[in-house]
């Protein structure tokens, strides 16, 4: 489980060996899952609390910690760092020492935000350390972005030289129309509006942004929580440059504005790496400009190792996705993780000489070097076409989004015949089922049985929290429902009080709970025998296949999960 750590914190931690390796990586994966600050983690959980957090780094990084409360922001003070780096990076200036500035980062062991803020600032700096949950906040509190958004969208309106850009309209481009336009996209007004823009819907945690042009007007909303907020327009004249500059940040073309244009915008925005899917669109009173945020701050939420899979089942997998061909199911209802893990094998195989294509209904997850295909059934385009094209392309790996159908699940068996890996989901409740669906769907048992190299189910588990946990034995009830014998009866079952760290409901996080159905010579047999579900079942499970239930037992003992999500999972 080497390199399982990937915050700094908490490789600091390890190495000073201040806490269990194991707590420490279970902090890692809650945080991978959940987004859940790791200081934060390791404070709720007893394991290390916020002041000796603070005295290691600052012992690290050879400086002091400060009482960042006790700081009076003056406007002379905040204005030495300029609101969107401040927003940018997560810092405070706490004061000047002749021309060095000193200062706190929300991360402060980021290896590169001290550098990159010397450069932007343009001084000598000495980073303080203070508690981060509290330099979020006064970053917040104390630049006030309502107004800056107001006063800069009054410093755009007056500023010239947007005027004659106005002018410029798709039919009478002229040469140096196009000139105008990238030059009006690096204005620095401009900039600094989309980038407030981008900081405003990461704030309120905002699923798209939509710029759309009228006649009179153009608008600025951004879906949160479903419904659609409103910002304040820019005034109708800046929106070819609003549009120019989003479209120099996603690398398209800016003179194309007559047909539709798809890219991506990878920007720093908070301290957090964003990436936006970016999408235009000609209309009668301009483009309209759709941005969806996909959030890829926790990088490590896609590696295998980041997801706590059992030992057996973690070989299992990776035997089965590091054939050249064959197919590798994974199965579950909606929500139970299925494609982060499915994304996990693909970054594990994503190297220069792989070619991987993948087919999703959307494309959840951005990654380097993976062509991805968003398939739209509404409009033709689906599962079942968009596999057909890749075989045209000669990949190596194939991630069809879901087997939803019969031509998509013999195409992709096909292509797993004749030397691609196929990987792609089923909604079925185990393993054991894909094979008997995919024999419903109408699929021959000889193609499953030869292509298939295995089926994973899987169920993400609350766990229980770790600040409030309490341990009591098992009622004779309870054992009746799992239907356990004494014998198999481990020990005590916990849950959780409550508290404030979980918000009193006794849980905090998640772990995922898998059975694995590995293909071999009797599994074949009994595919080949078209073995009803429920003996499929029985005959692997003799086998030695660990069921969902058996691995929900496993967590519960160890005192990970619950009774009640045991029962409701399995
Ligand atoms: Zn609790």
């Amino acid at each position: 489980m080497e390199g399982i750590l990937t915050s700094p914190l908490l490789n600091l931690i390890a190495e000073r060996q201040m806490a269990d390796s194991q707590d420490l990586e279970a902090i890692q994966g809650e945080h991978n899952m959940s987004g859940a600050a790791i200081p934060k983690l390791l404070h709720d959980q007893g394991l290390l609390d916020t002041a000796s957090q603070l005295e290691l780094v600052a012992e690290y990084l050879g400086t002091d910690v400060i009482d960042i409360t006790a700081i009076e922001f003056t406007s002379e003070l905040l204005e030495l760092i300029p609101m969107d780096v401040a927003k940018n990076y997560q810092c405070l200036p706490i004061g000047l020492d002749g021309e060095t500035l000193h200062l706190c980062l929300a991360d402060p062991l980021n290896p590169t935000a001290l550098d990159d803020l010397a450069y932007q600032l343009n001084r000598p700096l000495q980073l303080r350390v203070a508690d981060s949950l509290a330099i979020s906040k006064l970053v917040d509190d104390k630049y006030t972005d309502a107004e800056g958004y107001d006063e800069l969208i009054e410093a755009m309106g007056g500023a010239d030289g947007f005027e004659e850009e106005a002018e410029v309209k798709p039919e009478d481009e002229e040469p140096q129309a196009l000139e105008i336009l990238e030059e009006v996209g690096d204005e620095a007004p401009i900039v600094r509006f989309v980038n407030m823009v981008l900081y405003q819907a990461l704030k309120d945690q905002a699923a798209d942004i939509h710029f759309e042009p009228f006649e009179d007007t153009y608008q600025i909303r951004m879906k949160v929580d479903g419904s659609m907020k409103m910002l304040t327009p820019p005034p109708k004249e800046l929106a070819p440059a609003i549009s120019s500059r989003l479209k120099i940040m996603a690398g398209l073309n800016i003179a194309e504005r007559r047909i539709p244009q798809d890219g991506r915008i990878a920007e720093r925005i908070a301290g957090r790496e964003l990436v936006f899917r970016m999408s235009t669109l000609p209309t009668k009173f301009g483009e309209s400009v759709v941005l969806r945020l996909l959030d890829s701050s926790n990088d490590d939420l896609m590696s295998l190792e980041a997801l706590s899979i059992p030992e057996k089942v973690d070989e299992s997998i990776r035997h089965c996705v590091v054939q050249p061909n064959g197919v590798f199911l994974v199965t579950g209802p909606t929500g139970s993780g299925k494609t982060t893990t499915l994304y996990a094998c693909l970054r594990m195989l994503n190297t220069i000489d792989t070619k991987i294509l993948t087919a999703e209904d959307p494309v959840e997850f951005p990654v380097e070097g993976i062509v991805q295909c968003h398939i739209v059934e509404a409009m033709g385009m689906t599962f079942a076409k968009a596999l057909k094209s890749f075989l045209r392309q000669d990949p190596d790996i194939i991630l069809v989004g879901e087997m939803r159908d019969l031509e998509t699940a013999s195409i992709g068996i096909e292509a797993a015949l004749t030397g691609h890996l196929v990987v792609s989901t089923l909604h079925t409740n185990s393993s054991t089922e894909a094979i008997t669906r995919l024999l419903d769907m109408g699929v021959e048992p000889f193609m499953i049985s030869s292509s298939v190299n295995g089926v994973l189910a899987q169920r993400l588990c609350k766990t229980v929290c770790k600040r409030c946990k309490v341990n009591t034995p098992m009622t004779a009830d309870q054992k009746q429902m799992l239907k356990l014998t004494e014998e198999e009866v481990l020990g005590d079952i916990y849950y959780g009080t409550g508290c404030d760290a979980c918000g009193h409901s006794g849980y905090k996080g998640r772990r995922g709970i898998y059975e694995m159905l590995q293909m071999n010579d009797e599994v074949r047999d009994l595919i080949a025998n078209r073995t009803p579900a429920l003996e499929l079942r029985d005959r692997c499970v003799a086998a030695g296949m660990q069921s969902l239930r058996m691995d929900g037992l496993r967590l519960m003992f160890e005192g990970v999960s619950s009774f009640e999500e045991v029962m409701k999972y399995t």
